[in-house]
């Protein structure tokens, strides 16, 4: 449990990892300049009215990166951690994952400054409404489309969706609710969704256990995180025989050499407010030991600049599968290049979540409704086909895996700009 989510870093963070692509390919200039700058940045302070009377107000944001190849789409993010910066590099890590995909998307992604457990379900059904109402047009279904984050859920995308369709004209309500993704079941979201990223990364490790010849049953892994990704990353190794010795989110750390039971975590977890700490199947161990563990796998699925230059010697696994967006920083990067450890980088690993939503945003326009096995089926293909290409790329200009998904992403953008031009 890293407390390095210096603000700014993650920002810096993914302008070096940008910088550093566009020198291996020679991206033209122009786009460059283009791609390094956001297009719009929009910040709110609004008032929301809590249980007791009091009045407090609260910081939200929307950065939209780039929307060369279709409307803005990215998650929203409730966390203490949240400011512009934060968003300005989720919203660019959007673009170039929906673009390595193959998705018809730009980038986008925002939040609001709050731990959302110092608030009850009313006010945060308030928050999450004033917040949606505040956006105004910024957002729309073939503007800008968020979706769930870290500390955002179905029933958030429900509330946000309800309010969107609510403040426009009663007759385009039903045109109005796939302003976002990741909705539940119920209000047009996709059977699937749930589990979309997780499958995602666990299809990543499967390629990559292809590539490598290497069998997934009995591999030890670790979990950073136990959300949404977390979860459903552990719920699919567990499918494949890889056994889950160590957890961390944070309430703390737990280990179990002999293996923990995602199912029963789970249940733990959902009746602990979320959190780990007290799981009786597992020893209570310090934070500080998490990342050096003996395993051969580490999912981080939080927070972003966990792994960097402190403790990337630690490491002894053979694959870092990044569930969470920036996980790893830029200098804790090239020491595990140096060391040989493979890492599948997170615009791929966790795209999973982002081409689910596209099935859902596709099901809801066309008024369609797909079964669970399907989806997976398409989350499956593209990833293995993204995989491909990642690796096909980073072979062809002989560098790493993630600047090969940059550069695969990077091509498509660039393409784009060389056949329409700039305006005017
Ligand atoms: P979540 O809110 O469901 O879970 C977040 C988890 O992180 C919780 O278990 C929490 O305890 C833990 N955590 C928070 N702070 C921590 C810390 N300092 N140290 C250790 N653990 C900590 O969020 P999520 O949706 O599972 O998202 C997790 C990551 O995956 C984020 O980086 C997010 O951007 C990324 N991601 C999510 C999706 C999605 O579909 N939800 C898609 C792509 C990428």
């Amino acid at each position: 449990m890293a407390d390095k989510t210096k603000k700014s870093s993650m920002y810096d963070n993914v302008m070096k990892q940008f910088n550093y692509a566009a020198d291996v390919m020679g991206l033209d200039k122009g786009i460059r300049k283009i791609l390094a700058s956001t297009n719009s940045e929009i910040s709110v302070h609004f008032p929301v009215k809590m249980d007791d009377g009091r009045i407090e107000v609260f910081n939200g944001y929307r950065v939209q990166h780039n929307n060369s190849l279709g409307p803005y789409k990215g998650g929203l993010r409730f966390h203490p951690t949240v400011d512009i910066d934060v968003a300005r590099a989720l919203a660019i890590w959007m673009t170039w994952k929906s673009s390595l995909v193959g998705l018809p998307y730009g980038g986008g992604k925002g939040g609001v400054t709050i731990d959302p457990s110092l608030y009850s379900m009313n006010e945060l059904e308030r928050i999450t409404r004033r917040f949606t109402y505040s956006l105004g047009e910024n957002i729309g279904p073939d503007v800008d489309i968020p979706a769930p984050d870290v500390n955002t859920n179905p029933q958030i995308m429900a509330w946000i969706a309800d309010t969107f369709a609510s403040t426009k004209s009663p007759s385009t309500r039903m045109l109005n609710l796939h302003v976002v993704t990741g909705k539940p079941v119920g209000s047009g979201g996709l059977k699937g969704r749930d589990r979309a990223t997780g499958y995602g990364v666990v299809a990543s490790i499967k390629s990559w256990a292809k590539l490598k010849g290497i069998d997934l049953s009995g591999k030890k892994f670790i979990v950073q995180g136990f959300g949404n990704v977390g979860f459903w990353t552990s719920h699919f190794m567990l499918e494949l025989g890889a056994k889950l010795i160590a957890v961390q989110d944070a309430s703390g750390t737990i280990f179990n050499e002999n293996g923990i039971d995602t199912e029963t975590l789970h249940n733990h977890v959902g009746n602990n407010k979320g959190n780990i700490a007290g799981f009786s199947d597992a020893e209570k161990i310090d934070n500080g030991k998490f990342f050096s563990l003996d395993c051969d796998i580490i999912i981080p699925a939080a927070l972003g600049n966990q792994i960097t230059g402190a403790n990337a010697n630690d490491i002894k696994a053979s694959l870092i599968a990044e569930g969470a967006n920036g996980p790893i920083d830029y200098d804790g990067e090239r020491i595990l290049l140096d060391r040989g450890i493979d890492i599948i980088p997170d615009i791929l690993c966790n795209a999973g979540g982002v081409t689910g939503s596209y099935y859902e945003w596709l099901q809801n326009k066309r008024s369609e409704d797909y079964n669970i096995a399907t989806v997976l089926k398409m989350i499956d293909e593209k990833l293995s086909e993204a995989f491909e290409r990642t690796v096909n790329t980073a072979n062809k200009y002989n560098t790493d895996w993630r600047t090969g998904a940059y550069i695969a992403a990077l091509e498509r953008i660039e393409q784009t700009y060389m056949e329409r031009g700039v305006f005017p």
